[in-house]
């Protein structure tokens, strides 16, 4: 008796598709790329919001 026929088959994060061996854990080339792209993206996107003046000295007594 079969337990489960059903395969759990690992699916690509970037579209939901099923992944390929050669790509994995993508489905394909493009979705890791992609991938890729979005993790730079906030990589970058984090230093660009630390641009503020508030450690500047502007009070000074003399
Ligand atoms: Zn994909």
């Amino acid at each position: 008796m079969a337990r489960s026929t059903r395969k759990r088959l690992p699916r690509c994060p970037i579209c939901g598709a099923v992944t390929v061996r050669e790509h994995h854990p993508f489905c394909s080339s493009r979705c890791a790329d992609l991938d890729l792209a979005n993790w730079f993206g906030e990589v970058y996107r984090v230093p660009a919001a630390e641009q503020d003046d508030s450690a500047a000295p502007s009070e000074e007594d003399s």
